[in-house]
């Protein structure tokens, strides 16, 4: 996990960022509602006190259901075709959403 610093705003923001997806989460906007807890499939946003925090960076598939679901920007992924594949693979399958190396899509 590497912890940022996002210039290009007034105040700058520290961002939860990692190499192995497009997963960005700003700690100083969030305000604890817990939707992203709720709505992730793999459990990646865990609580924390006064804010989530970032349990399992490499879990997350970017399926954007987290940003989709945060009322303040606090989460930005990108999400794109390979995780929507897995979305319904997992569907069809029964099984759990992968995403990674080995993943080949539907
Ligand atoms: S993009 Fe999907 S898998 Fe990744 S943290 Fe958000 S809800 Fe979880
Ligand atoms: S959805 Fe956004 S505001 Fe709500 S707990 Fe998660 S990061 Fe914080």
């Amino acid at each position: 996990m590497n912890l940022l610093q996002v210039t290009d705003e007034p105040v700058a923001l520290e961002v939860v960022a990692n190499e192995m997806n497009t997963l960005r989460y700003y700690p100083q906007r969030c305000i604890n509602c817990g939707m992203c807890t709720k709505v992730c499939p793999h459990g990646v946003f865990a609580p924390n006190g006064a804010k989530v925090k970032v349990a399992d960076h490499t879990g997350c598939i970017e399926c954007g259901a987290c940003r989709m679901n945060c009322p303040v920007a606090a989460i930005e992924v990108d999400s794109g075709v390979g995780c929507a594949a897995a979305m319904i693979r997992a569907a069809l399958t029964g099984k759990e959403p992968t995403c990674g190396p080995d993943c080949r899509g539907i």
